[in-house]
């Protein structure tokens, strides 16, 4: 009997009905926040260690009535972005890597749960996305449901990051995004994001995203550290009206046609 069989037959896991196993994988590679990160061009994740979720933070950010500043997202992920500097095989409890290691005890676990990982965890991506995402296989980047990003993500939008991210991130159903530079208004409406309204344009980062299937879209925006915030006419009503339109556009049905 080969090891397959045998295993099959005889662990008590493997002999528990499919859809009672596939709940165990979900409880043991899934329902974290799995932060992503280039450094000195290595790709690094690190569970987030925060006891505060990001669309927790994103929407208590959105219902305070005065501004917050940018330096507490930083803030909010301090631990986990000093554990994303440690070598994996260095890491302590304190700053964990998600193990897969289960995946790879037996080919009929390994066949049913190699994509939990990425359907059941939510991600941070780092500055680099598109890089990270160029290392999975179609099938993991496909089967992603949930991502985190602030506006440092998508700084630099093209139509080659739009396609990437559309051919790569088909499965996204829910996005929280952190924007941290649009609050800089006089310089948004010089680079055309926004009308003068404020109003996001489509040049917007962001919008690139606008023709993924997105059902749930967070939108927080942080306040400018442009000394002239209030002088040219922004506050965090009008940063509001910027982020409920995003969610708007975000989740809206796709016309399929641009
Ligand atoms: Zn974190």
């Amino acid at each position: 009997m080969g090891s397959y069989d045998r295993n099959s037959t005889e662990s008590p896991l493997l002999r528990l009905p499919a859809e009672l196993r596939v709940r165990v994988w979900r409880h043991t590679l899934g329902g974290e926040t799995i932060h992503i990160g280039v450094h000195d061009n290595v790709i690094k994740s690190c569970i987030c260690q925060s006891p505060v979720s990001d669309a927790d933070k994103a929407s208590i950010i959105k219902s305070l009535d005065e501004p917050t500043w940018y330096d507490t997202h930083p803030e909010h992920h301090l631990k986990c972005q000093l554990a994303m500097r440690v070598p994996e095989k260095l890491r302590t409890d304190s700053a964990p890597c998600l193990s897969l290691g289960v995946l790879a005890s037996c080919r009929q676990i390994h066949h049913e749960a190699a994509l939990l990982p990425f359907k059941e965890n939510i991600f941070h991506l780092g500055q680099e996305p598109i890089e990270w995402l160029g290392n999975l296989i179609f099938e993991q980047a496909h089967a992603i449901t949930s991502v985190v990003m602030t506006s440092r993500c998508c700084s630099w939008a093209d139509s080659v990051m739009k396609t990437e991210f559309e051919d790569m991130l088909r499965g996204l159903k829910t996005i929280v995004m952190f924007e941290g530079t649009v609050a800089n208004w006089k310089y948004a409406e010089l680079r055309g994001y926004i009308d003068g309204d404020g109003m996001p344009t489509s040049k917007e980062p962001i919008l690139m995203l606008e023709n993924m299937p997105i059902e749930k879209a967070t939108v927080a925006v942080y306040r400018s550290d442009d000394p002239d915030y209030e002088r040219q006419g922004a506050n965090k009503a009008a940063d509001n009206r910027w982020a409920d339109e995003i969610e708007r556009r975000l989740t809206a049905p796709s016309d399929g046609l641009s």
